[in-house]
């Protein structure tokens, strides 16, 4: 990388004022900002796909981890800054001006890209969940190093009988690995959140086999809609749900947060798909 000014500089000299409406809270530690760049893992010569740039702080330590940088922006007034972080690094960096949840990032970014990104919290749950979904996996992306509110982070990586478990996790952990990687204090924003943050790292791994994506998100979505409901009463009208517990043997005096993530797999496997139940 060649030489760049601080991002403290970058950020007065082009006037990035943080704005609110865009979630707009940076990362200036160069140590911490080359520590997420780290979580990925080996990143010389692979594909980076990273949401919301800003004036490029992360975007920076990815470049210096050696990978090839695809960003979107949606911040127009971010460019020309991005503009000179991409000289420095001999041309490793392409930005795409746009919102992140309009672009088709499986062509933009590249199947094998790394997804690390710093999220605008307002967007950030909505990618997660694109990204976690769809019936074909593996998916394009090879893992997610992705900066939440340290509440949403747990509710990812949450474990069954806690209360953060609920349908994050399942979709998360079903045909992944998630794990809160590294918790990042208040402080280190600027302007600071009100609330700590964390970075998560999701690694996807084989799917289980016989249960589409389709069937699993409809039944955490009624399991977890009445989470303090037993099975048999939250369950009750989703096609083919109650006889799905009595075949996979779940008791269904149960609440939705005491299953493991196996056995909601298990459940989702027994339910027919729709169309051919009789
Ligand atoms: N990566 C920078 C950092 O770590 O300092 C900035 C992170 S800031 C939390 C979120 C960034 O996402 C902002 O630069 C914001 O302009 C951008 N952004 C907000 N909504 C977006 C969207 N829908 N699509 C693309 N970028 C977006």
């Amino acid at each position: 990388m060649g030489a760049l000014p601080p991002l403290r500089e970058v950020i007065a000299r082009h006037g990035l004022s943080a704005s609110k409406a865009l979630g707009q809270n940076f990362l200036l530690d160069e140590q911490l900002l080359d520590r997420i760049a780290r979580i990925p893992g080996d990143l010389v010569g692979k594909r980076a796909y990273e949401v919301g740039p800003g004036p490029g702080g992360l975007t920076r330590a990815l470049l210096r981890a050696g990978a090839e940088v695809v960003a979107v922006e949606r911040d127009r007034r971010c460019l020309p800054a991005l503009d000179e972080v991409n000289v420095a690094s001999g041309g490793r960096l392409r930005v795409i001006e746009g919102d992140a949840l309009a672009i088709d990032e499986r062509s933009e970014a590249g199947d094998g890209a790394h997804i690390v990104a710093n999220l605008p919290y307002n967007v950030g749950t909505a990618l997660l969940v694109r990204w976690l979904g769809g019936e074909i996996w593996p998916p394009f992306w090879a893992s997610l190093s992705l900066m939440f509110q340290l509440e949403v982070a747990e509710r990812i990586a949450a474990r069954p009988d806690t209360s953060a478990y609920g349908r994050l996790a399942v979709l998360a952990q079903w045909r992944s690995d998630a794990k809160v990687a590294m918790k990042v204090h208040r402080s280190a924003f600027v302007p600071p959140p009100k609330v700590m943050s964390a970075v998560v790292h999701i690694v996807p791994k084989a799917a289980p086999a016989g249960v589409r994506a389709a069937t699993l998100e409809a039944l955490t979505a009624a399991a977890f809609g009445q989470r303090r409901k037993m099975l048999r009463q939250s369950l009750k009208s989703l096609p083919g749900a109650l006889e799905a517990l009595e075949t996979v043997g779940i008791d269904s005096a149960r609440r939705a947060e005491t299953l493991s993530v196996d056995e909601f797999v298990e459940v989702a496997r027994a339910i027919p798909a729709a169309g051919k139940i009789s």
